[in-house]
Parts: C-alpha cells; structure tokens; sequence
C-alpha cells in the first residue's frame, strides 16, 4: 500500500463547457500523481500534486536517451455517474513488460492501480459526460538521473496525467484509408516494438508525416526484416476479416500486444467465430481481396476501439474495403466493447473495475 500524501489545488480550473470541442490530450485535470524511485531507496513520495510543469535537470537522463515507458487507458462515465476502467490491472502489467526491456524498475501493479483510484477519484469531476467522451489517463515513467553516460538510470519519476477527451468518433464510424509503409519500417524483432516506449513512436513520425502529405491518415507497417508480413497500424493493431475467420498477426515481439486486441481476439472466440493469430503477408491480403474474400479490416486500440478500414492501397493497387464503409462484424464488436465501457452492455467478460 503507498502511503499517498495530498496538495491539493487552491485555484481548480473551469471544467470545459462544450465537451464537444475537447479533441484529444488538449485540456488536463487539476491534478497529477507522482512518485520518484531511487536505486537502493525504492518507490518513495508518492502524492497527488496540483497539475503543472515539472522540474528537471537538462541532462536528465530521458532527454538524451530515451529511457521513457508509457501507459495509455480511459475511464467512463456511465449513465448512472458511476466511473469504470476497463482492464486496468492489463495496462500495468504491460507497463512492467515495458519496464523490464528499458531496464526501468518495476512497478508493483497494485501500487500502480491504487495511485489511478487515488487521482481518478480527485478529479472524477473532470470526466466527461458526454456519450463517447471520456477520461484519458497517461501514466508514464522517465529516468530523471542528471548524468550524461549511457547506462539505465538510478532515479525515475513514475507520473499520471489526466486528459478530458471527446469522443473518437462524433458522427459515426467512419472508415479511415491506410497505405502500407514500404520505405521506413517501425520496429524489429529483438527491439522494441513489443513496449509503449516513445522511441517507437519517433520512429514512426516520418512515415506518419508522408501518410498525411498523401491524403492518407495512418501507415500500415511491415516487418522490418523480409518487409513481407504485416504489422500494425500507428496506435492500433491490426485484423482482417477473411472468408468468415477473424485474422490478425501474431505476437512475435515488434508489435504492441494491445488490450483491445486482445479483447478483440476474446469477445471473437466466445461468439464462436474462427480466429487465428499468425504471419499473414501482405500478398495473402491482396489476393484475398482478389478472390472476393476480404471481408473487413479494422484497427483495434484504446482511443478508438475499432477503426474500420475503408481504403487499403499497397503499391498502386487500392483496395476498398466493403465498400468503404464499416463491416458488420467491426460494427459489433465496437457496439459490443463501449457498450461494456460505458455500462450499457452487462459486464459479461469480467473486465469492468469501478472507481
Ligand atoms: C497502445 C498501442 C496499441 C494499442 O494498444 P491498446 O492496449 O489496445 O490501446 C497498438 N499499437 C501501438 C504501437 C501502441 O502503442
């Protein structure tokens, strides 16, 4: 149990009048939890602090070389008031997974879920209300040691920010066009494609940059290796639909494993559909396109749950994508999942905490 000592704000902030026009990671709550690490020491000073820049030393160890983990989740507001996470205790074990490949320390996950009960429930009033809306919730952890060697640091600071954020979608699912990346790759096997770590997505920004320059709104990666088989997308993982099976690329350590894949996966398999995780090339999607077979393709993750995929080009073939409009099957499981997050749908699965 940490022993969470409270400064609170004298001076709250207005809560955004018009929900509608907060975007995403704009606006934040009045309040931030923070907790520093030094080797030999442990996790100390953990506190719920009023919002605000923090101080660190220019040759903090994280502005040279990276050495930086993130977390990314939400919690809703459901009809009756009540503030839900969704498989909270998934993101801290990640975040430990990450943790040990950047040789950060580990954070016990029971500390980690009490310090978002502990700040969620100050600042419950700055989660939306609006449908679609809700909390986003950033923890993260930076090695703050003022030394400019190379070695993994012996001081952190393990913070979580709280953002207010509209709704993904506000008229509808609107399927997105993708292209797949065969110039930059993002990640590869033995790196560290498997973690939420900046790095990953520095790396991604130029093929990001060019995607937006060609009217495109995300890359869809390849392997780094043979550029064959297919990755993910940006912040989302990736599936396709093919012949009634539920496809999507295994876990092989360059991609992220994420929540709402596998929640995806889960939901897929207990409805009783076909599902199978494994290397799928590039050519085997587009000859299944050919073959009248490829039925949807959708992104998973947690700021949209699912992004339907309406164009798909490879080269200078563009595939459409049912049409270009959202798939049935995508449909469902997008009403399926908001449907649990916002407590409209019984939780079936088991994956609802309540604050
Ligand atoms: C966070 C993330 C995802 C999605 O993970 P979720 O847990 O579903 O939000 C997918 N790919 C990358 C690169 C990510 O950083």
């Amino acid at each position: 149990m940490l022993n969470i000592r409270y400064e609170l704000t004298t001076t709250p902030k207005a809560k955004p009048e018009d929900e509608s026009k907060l975007g995403f990671g704009k606006v934040f709550s009045d309040h931030m939890f923070i907790m520093n690490y030094k080797t030999g020491k442990g996790w100390h000073d953990a506190r719920i602090v009023p919002f605000g820049n923090i101080s660190l030393s220019p040759a903090s160890m994280v502005l040279h070389y990276g050495q930086e983990i993130f977390e990314g989740m939400k919690a809703y507001r459901t009809a009756d008031g009540d503030i839900q996470f969704f498989r909270p205790e998934e993101n801290f074990k990640r975040l430990n997974v990450s943790a040990e490949r950047l040789v950060i320390p580990e954070l016990p996950v029971e500390d980690a879920l009490q310090a978002l009960h502990a700040l969620v429930e100050v600042d419950k009033d700055w989660v939306p209300h609006n449908d679609g809306a809700s909390l986003y919730i950033r923890p993260f952890i930076i090695a703050v040691d003022p030394f400019l060697g190379v070695r993994p640091g012996d001081e952190y600071m393990f913070i979580i920010i709280l953002s207010p954020s509209g709704a993904y979608y506000s008229t509808g699912l609107n399927p997105v066009d993708i292209y797949v990346e065969t110039n930059y790759v993002r990640a590869v096997r033995g790196g560290m494609g498997y973690t939420k770590t900046g790095g990953n997505y520095a790396a991604s920004l130029a093929g990001q940059d060019e995607a937006h320059k060609q009217n495109y709104s995300q890359v869809l990666w390849l392997d780094g290796v043979e550029r064959k088989y297919i990755e993910e997308v940006g912040a989302m993982n990736i599936m396709f639909i093919i012949d009634d099976e539920v496809v999507t690329p295994e876990l092989q350590g360059s991609i992220l494993p994420g929540i709402t894949r596998k929640s995806v996966l889960e939901l897929c398999r207990k409805w009783g559909m076909k599902v199978s995780e494994r290397r799928i090339s590039i050519q085997e999607i587009s000859d299944a396109y050919d073959a009248g077979k490829l039925q949807e393709v959708f992104g998973t993750g947690t700021a949209a749950v699912i992004s339907p995929v309406g164009h798909l080009k490879w080269g200078d073939k563009v595939m459409e994508i049912n049409g270009g409009k959202i798939g049935e099957i995508s449909q469902k499981i997008y009403d399926t999942m908001t449907g649990m997050q916002y407590g409209k749908l019984p939780d079936e699965m088991g994956w609802i905490e309540k604050l």
